[in-house]
Order: structure tokens, then C-alpha cells, then sequence
């Protein structure tokens, strides 16, 4: 079997889901590409995907900005209230035993998602500028991939949401400016991940960086 050459491979995709391989044709305007065997999208591209993804990553790093440091929700049982950042939560388990579950919890919710934006940033700026791209661009751009699944803000926002419901019976509970920004967060999330196709921004990483 004929090995293939470097040329070869370059224009070759694997489907995430269920590893098929094809070869990579750019689809029209408005069509995507599909997997023929789980019908996993390989290829998106949108108008202007670049500009927008810039801008929610942008408004996500100001919303999670502020839901560390806004108090998340205030809670009062018969006359005594608290409220309390996610920030102080995680702050008050710092000194005992949950130390490292505090600190684990606070770079899921808060650290990655910020991180893989600033990343993100740093990738899409020069590249939708038609600069040269950034030093580091492409190891830049696999980390935010490597990130993507610990990345949780949103999957915390959906808990505490749960689990709000079932402290409400027992407590009169008031959500705070960061509650809201974290559910604002859940939406840019989504569209964000509806303009994303890393197959784009990979090429676009390689044709200019030759
Ligand atoms: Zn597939």
C-alpha cells in the first residue's frame, strides 16, 4: 500500500464522532460539510464567523469577569441573610481540607472558559485583520481545542439552576447580578458554538502563515 506524501494529507479530515476520513473540499456559500456515516458536521463556514466569534469572546470574558466578583445569589432563612460571590465560595473552602476541590471548581467555571477565550482572542484577532498570525498561533488554537471539554461555566450554571429550585423550599433565595451573567454566559455559549469550524480557522491559520 503506497504511503501518502505530506501533500497528500494536508487537505484530509476526520469526522470527531465516529473517525472517518475525508478528503476536504471548501463547501459553497450557506452549504456545510457532513458526515456521510453519523452525520457529524466536519465543515461551517459562515459569513463573518470570524468578527462574531471575536465579539461573544469578548462579551464572555467581560460576563465571567463580572460573575467572579458579583454576588452570585443572597439566601435568607427567618430574618438572617448572606450573600456570596462564587469568588468568596471558593475562597472559603481555600484554607481546609477541600482546598483543591475549591481550586478545581473555580478553574472549570471560571479559569478555563476565560482562558480558552483569551486564547481564542489572541488566535482570531491577527487572522480576521488579514494580519500575519500571532507567534504560537497554531499551539495556541490546539489548546483552546484541548480545553474545549473542561471547559464548564455553562454546565455549572445548569446545576446551580437544579439545585436552586430544591433550596427554595427551604430558604428564600435572591439571585444576584452574577447569576444573571452566568445565564447570559449559557447563551453565548451557544451561538458562539453555532459560528465556530475549526477546519476554518485552521486554514486560514495555514494559508497565511505561508
Ligand atoms: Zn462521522
Amino acid at each position: 500500500m503506497p504511503l501518502l506524501s505530506p501533500t497528500d494529507t494536508a487537505d484530509l479530515i476526520a469526522c470527531t464522532e465516529c473517525d472517518a476520513l475525508y478528503r476536504a473540499v471548501q463547501p459553497l456559500p450557506g452549504e456545510q460539510a457532513v458526515c456521510a456515516r453519523c452525520h457529524h458536521v466536519l465543515i461551517r463556514p459562515r459569513r463573518f464567523a470570524g468578527m462574531r466569534i471575536i465579539m461573544l469572546a469578548a462579551t464572555m470574558l467581560i460576563l465571567i469577569t463580572g460573575a467572579m466578583f458579583f454576588p452570585f445569589l443572597r439566601i435568607e432563612v427567618q430574618g438572617l441573610s448572606n450573600s456570596a460571590s462564587i469568588l468568596d465560595a471558593a475562597l472559603a473552602f481555600a484554607g481546609g481540607r477541600l482546598a483543591v476541590l475549591a481550586f478545581v471548581t473555580a478553574a472549570l467555571i471560571l479559569l478555563i472558559p476565560a482562558l480558552r477565550m483569551v486564547l481564542l482572542l489572541y488566535v482570531l484577532v491577527p487572522v480576521v485583520f488579514d494580519r500575519v498570525p500571532a507567534r504560537h498561533a497554531r499551539e495556541a488554537f490546539r489548546l483552546t481545542e484541548m480545553l474545549k471539554p473542561w471547559s464548564m461555566a455553562e454546565i455549572f450554571a445548569l446545576g446551580c439552576a437544579v439545585s436552586l429550585v430544591k433550596v427554595g423550599d427551604l430558604a428564600q433565595i435572591e439571585f444576584g447580578p452574577a447569576f444573571w451573567m452566568f445565564s447570559g454566559l449559557v447563551i453565548v455559549v451557544v451561538i458562539q458554538e453555532t459560528f465556530m469550524c475549526s477546519w476554518s480557522i485552521w486554514k486560514s491559520l495555514d494559508s497565511q502563515s505561508t
